[in-house]
């Protein structure tokens, strides 16, 4: 008898036959005697039209009121799925995240796990009822809903596989597993079988949404080994831990487009000590998280200025463009300008440790596509850049070619 969490995401979820079907997969392991938790996403597009609801209502709503309003998706299908397996003659009882035991920080819509003491989910699997998990919520010490970010039921169903030392943890989702890039931008990519959780994590931070970077990160520190596979059909998935050694034997493993990103100029920043430290400790107290940063001397009169290039979620590019803006007075830099139109194409792999020439190769496939890069970043082990969205795909199908497709010979 194991214990196994699994989660089911949005399209699996996406309407009552598909939640029938979740239901007839979990009652096929609970035949065989398991102990199961399932944690399910909102159906898919409801979290989607949760916040459009909210934008029409006014362009940066309270985020307390929007947590209330996005866990409302989830509590959706956790009762519909508890029905569908009693439908089915299975003892299921729903939980939210809070009943769950989540414990948060108050960081509204992007709140971190403090801990889970998941006392009603371990009462309910000992009277042998399977136990249905809202994903994505939690509640904080002082008893207010949080949300955990965009994807955040990938880290509920994780963080439950740790805290309750589950046997076993599966993230059902629409694809067979976790691919070679996004098989809906690169129809030729192909799975992997495996993956280490650095590789994952580099993926995942570069735009690759089959599973939620900080879940990964939560996976990757309590060592919780998962298998990504698909709702859909009984495919094996791909398996996600630790990395062994004949992983260096790839040097790149995956590739990724980020399309959800923007970038912020701030235009002749004054030169001098402490301004970067302003600008980004302000976007730090509003809880925006920057991914590259991009310096330049600026080529206009006057006293020494630079341009200063940074990127965020698109999400949060209203609030970072406010966070500047008011900072205008104290930091007197010229202007500030966003751009929408960016994707981050990036290359993954561990492999890349111990290869040279593979950042040449990708600037040089990205060279003969005339795609010009505006911005560069490097790990030890991925290699992103920030080129025009309307070639995005086409870049990304160049450098997938160069690095994962076999040349014929
Ligand atoms: P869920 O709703 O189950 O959480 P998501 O939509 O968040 O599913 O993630 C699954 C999607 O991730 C796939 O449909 C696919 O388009 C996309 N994706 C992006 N990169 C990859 C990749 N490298 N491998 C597999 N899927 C990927
Ligand atoms: N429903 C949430 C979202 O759409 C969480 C998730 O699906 O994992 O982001
Ligand atoms: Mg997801």
């Amino acid at each position: 008898m194991a214990l196994i969490v699994q989660k089911y995401g949005g399209t699996s979820v996406a309407n009552t036959e598909r939640i029938k079907n979740v239901a007839a997969r979990v009652a096929g392991y609970r035949s065989r005697g398991d102990q199961i938790v399932v944690v399910v996403s909102a159906m898919s597009g409801v979290t989607d039209n949760l916040i459009k609801l909210a934008k029409d209502i006014m362009p940066l709503p309270s985020e307390r009121e929007m947590d209330m309003l996005l866990a409302t998706g989830e509590q959706t299908t956790i009762s519909l799925t508890a029905m569908a397996l009693h439908a089915l003659g299975i003892d299921a009882v729903s939980l939210t995240g809070a009943q769950a035991g989540i414990v948060t920080d108050g960081v509204h819509t992007k709140a971190k796990i403090l801990n889970i003491t998941p006392k009603q989910a371990h009462a309910l699997l000992k009277a042998g009822k399977v136990v249905i998990v809202a994903g994505f919520q939690g509640q904080t010490p002082e008893g207010q809903i949080t949300t955990l970010g965009r994807g955040g039921s990938d880290l509920t169903a994780i963080a439950l596989a740790a805290a309750l030392r589950a046997d076993l943890c599966q993230i059902y989702t629409d694809v067979d597993g976790v691919y070679t890039a996004d098989p809906r931008i690169v129809p030729c990519a192909r799975k992997l079988n495996e993956i280490a959780y650095d590789e994952m994590l580099e993926l995942a931070g570069a735009g690759a949404k089959v599973m939620q970077l900080r879940s990964v990160e939560f996976a990757k520190k309590f060592g919780v080994v998962f298998e990504v596979r698909s709702s859909m059909n009984d495919n094996p998935g791909t398996i996600v831990k630790e990395e062994v050694r004949s992983m260096e034997d790839v040097v790149v493993r995956g590739v990724s487009l980020d399309k959800n990103q923007a970038k912020v100029t701030l235009v002749a920043v004054p030169d001098r000590p402490g301004v970067a430290a302003r600008i980004f400790n302000a976007l730090s107290d509003a809880a925006i998280n920057v991914d590259m940063i991009v310096q330049n001397v600026s080529h206009g009169v006057g006293l020494p200025a630079t341009d200063l290039s940074f990127t965020v979620d698109k999400p949060d590019l209203l609030k970072a463009t406010k966070v500047i803006e008011s900072l205008k007075a104290e930091i007197a830099y010229r202007e500030v300008i966003s751009d929408e139109n960016i994707g981050k194409l990036s290359i993954v792999g561990v492999g890349m440790r111990s290869h040279s020439g593979v950042a040449a190769k990708m600037f040089e496939t990205l060279a003969k596509e005339n795609v010009n890069i505006g911005m560069i970043s490097t790990s030890e082990i991925k290699i992103s850049v920030i080129i025009d969205l309307a070639k995005g795909e086409q870049a990304t199908r160049a450098v997938h070619a160069a690095f994962l497709e076999s040349k014929p010979a």
